[in-house]
């Protein structure tokens, strides 16, 4: 499951959730319940150079699909 940060739009709660990205609509604030959000992208530690599974082995093309 992937990890979404959302910020609510209605009061500016962050929050956090796993869930597919199928149900990220349905996801509310957990503060007030609105799905009106934005998604917050978090700086992550991703390699984006030579990671030999940077592709998550959906491009067939690179060392890591083989
Ligand atoms: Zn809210």
């Amino acid at each position: 499951m992937p990890t979404y940060t959302f910020r609510c739009k209605e009061c500016g709660e962050e929050y956090t959730v796993f869930t597919s990205y199928s149900k990220v609509e349905e996801v509310r604030c957990p503060r007030c319940s609105s799905k009106e959000k934005e998604r917050v992208y978090r700086k992550v530690s991703f390699s984006v150079q030579g990671g030999s599974s940077s592709c998550g082995g959906n491009c067939s093309g690179c060392s890591g699909c083989g």
